[in-house]
């Protein structure tokens, strides 16, 4: 079965794109934990943070700048925002196509869960 985030970043499955260019797109989360719940995807498959390489550095540079891009258009400059990358079993990961979920608009706890 194909990759459920390769399918969303070709348009195959619906989603609410808050951003996009010939890289990356960012959608608001299915099941959001937070008033503001957006992935942040490559669209180049790659599964997780453990598939990083040098090749990837320029694009998850690239990520990052974009979430703190839209932490700043959606508002939440000042309050703040947490940018996450759950990476293998023990952090949770469900989805193998890696992605940044920015979350804001509430305080949120640490440690996490
Ligand atoms: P993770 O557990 O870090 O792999 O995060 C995967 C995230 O993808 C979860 O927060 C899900 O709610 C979200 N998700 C799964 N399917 C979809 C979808 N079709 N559209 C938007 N978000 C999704």
């Amino acid at each position: 079965m194909k990759c459920i985030f390769c399918s969303i970043a070709e348009k195959s499955i619906p989603a609410k794109v808050e951003y996009e260019d010939t890289e990356v797109v960012a959608f608001h989360d299915i099941n959001p934990q937070a008033p503001t719940h957006i992935l942040v995807i490559p669209r180049k498959h790659i599964a997780s943070l453990r598939d990083i390489s040098q090749a990837h550095v320029e694009l998850m540079g690239k990520l990052l700048k974009i979430s703190s891009e839209l932490a700043r258009k959606l508002g939440h400059e000042e309050r703040g925002y947490r940018v996450v990358i759950n990476t293998g079993p023990d952090a949770g990961q469900s989805v193998f196509h890696i992605h940044a979920h920015l979350l804001a608009g509430r305080s949120l706890g640490w440690p996490p869960g």
